[in-house]
């Protein structure tokens, strides 16, 4: 097949490109921008809409329905400050056009990203050929490339075992739905599935989540888990834990979900969030002779490239961490590694996360298991207290407040908080610990008053000291296996 792309300007002229990157998401887009501002020629192909799951169907529509959602809680605290704010409604289609609007915006934001410094954008599907060879899908062309970068991120399961599961949304979907739905169940314990449950509930819903294991949100701090699920029971979000759901049927305009301990929900919306697989099927991979991992994911060495010497993968598709700040943060050492000539490795430690349940949570370092489990020796302050705000506004809400601290050498090895404004905190307070703070120099700035985060500089009670012995290793209760 003929070549349509002139060869001339490449710094290595036996391609079409310098670089080919796959999939146009959070850790797409920056390669292709950082490797053409560094002198390459790139293009980048996406088969959907430009900027991925972050922009289109993740963090930045969610925050948006998240912001929706905080209103109704903000309007009834405002009672107790002197407001009356009556006849206030909600209407779910100015907010899905508004949203909309803004990803339009956002997705063109995206593109000139990639085409002020001369990169090419192709609007199709892209395949491997072979290691140098992309074969374009719809437009039946091949084109040739120096270094290809795997960028195709994750999309939600729907593998599962539930009879009728055909009448089930995901968080794709979630974004797009035209009436706002009265009845949600929801499957899943993970961050996706609580954000949308405090997102309909917010919103108005009522809303059932149904879990396999004892405790929602696998893998973070139990005292987290803890507060959060026992917030979310006071709500009224109801919470049926240990079983799974068997089928979806229509009744009526209804869909009837049973679960397997036979118990029935009627809902507008059933939505499944049990978990995303990587987007590595019909990709030419194998082909290619890039070794996959036993979850489809794409194995990398810590410069992210793959068992082909010129074919690097990031982002989800490579299942690190999912989340949109580590696909940048890999794409960023790819093209310094790449094509700055400075061999650049991921730091995958310390990195904050939140989960924007309401009140939200935010998090850095090691929970207290995962310390143990290391071996470390732990001391654990806590503290858990009445934000002043609600002194005025009656809301029984507490904060939650919990630091990890090695016992030998003082040093913060975890901070987990549950509360208002946790997710800013946790940035913030990354910093630090990727520092290497210890508890006595948290212990030795003078706080900021009055504010709630003044209480992790303060907390002087020692809740107690943990050795490793104690953890005893037996399987997660919380993932069971899938029942025949
Ligand atoms: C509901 C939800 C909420 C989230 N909230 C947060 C959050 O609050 N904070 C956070 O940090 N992360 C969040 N995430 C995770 C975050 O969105 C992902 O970690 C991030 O988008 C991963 O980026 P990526 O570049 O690896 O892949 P993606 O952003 O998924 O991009 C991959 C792109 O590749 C394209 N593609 C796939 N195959 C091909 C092909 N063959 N040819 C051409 N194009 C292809 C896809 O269409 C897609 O556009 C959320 C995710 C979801 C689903």
């Amino acid at each position: 097949m003929e070549s349509w792309v002139e060869k001339g300007s490449c710094l290595a002229s036996r391609y079409d490109f310098d670089l080919f990157v796959i999939g146009a998401g959070s850790g797409g887009v920056r390669g292709a921008r950082i490797a053409a501002e560094m002198g390459a020629k790139t293009a980048i192909a996406e088969q959907d809409r430009f900027g991925g799951t972050c922009v289109i169907r993740g963090c930045i529509p969610k925050k948006f329905f998240v912001y929706a959602s905080a209103f109704p809680e903000e309007f009834e605290d405002s009672k107790g400050y002197g407001w009356h704010v009556e006849g206030a409604h909600f209407d779910w289609p100015t907010l899905i056009a508004n949203k909309d609007r803004q990803l339009v915006r956002l997705e063109g934001y995206y593109r000139r990203a990639v085409e002020r410094p001369g990169g090419m954008i192709i609007e199709d599907r892209a395949v491997l050929k072979n290691a140098h060879t992309v074969h374009l899908v719809g437009a039946n062309r091949d084109v040739t490339a120096e270094t290809i970068l795997v960028a195709t991120g994750g999309r939600p399961s729907r593998e599962t075992m539930i009879e009728g599961s055909e009448l089930c949304i995901t968080s794709d979907e979630a974004f797009e739905l035209k009436t706002f739905p009265k009845r949600v169940v929801i499957v899943g314990g993970g961050y996706i599935a609580l954000e949308f449950a405090h997102i309909f509930h917010g919103l108005g819903a009522e809303v059932t989540v149904i879990y396999r294991g004892p405790k929602v949100l696998r893998g973070f701090d139990d005292d987290l888990r803890d507060a959060l699920q026992d917030s979310m029971q006071k709500k009224g979000i109801r919470l049926i834990l240990e079983t799974v759901l068997a089928s979806c049927r229509r009744v009526g305009g209804a869909i009837e979900a049973t679960t397997r301990s036979d118990e029935k929900i009627l809902a507008d919306q059933v939505m499944l969030a049990i978990g995303r697989l990587p987007n590595t099927k019909d990709l030419g991979l194998e082909q290619a002779g890039v070794k996959l991992g036993p979850e489809g994911h794409i194995e990398v060495d810590r410069y992210s490239r793959s068992s082909v010497e010129n074919i690097y993968a990031v982002g989800d598709v490579t299942g690190r961490i999912e989340l949109t700040p580590v696909a940048i943060h890999e794409a960023m050492c790819f093209a310094k590694t790449v094509f700055g000539k400075t061999p650049c490795a991921p730091d995958h430690e310390l990195v904050a996360t939140a989960v924007f349940t309401r009140p939200e949570i935010g998090t850095v370092g090691l929970s207290q298991a995962d310390a143990l489990k290391r071996g470390h020796t732990v001391d654990i302050y806590k503290t858990s207290f009445w934000p002043l705000k609600h002194t005025l506004s009656g809301r029984q809400e507490r904060m939650m407040m919990k630091l990890v601290v090695d016992a030998k050498t003082d040093k913060v090895l975890g901070c987990h908080i549950f509360g208002p404004e946790a997710a800013e905190l946790a940035q913030l307070v990354a910093i630090a610990l990727k520092m290497g703070a210890t508890k006595a120099q948290f212990d030795a700035t003078v706080s900021v008053h009055p504010t709630m985060s003044e209480e992790l500089v303060t907390i002087r009670h020692k809740a107690g000291t943990h050795a490793p012995q104690e953890t005893i290793e037996r399987p997660d209760p919380a993932d069971p296996p899938e029942p025949p």
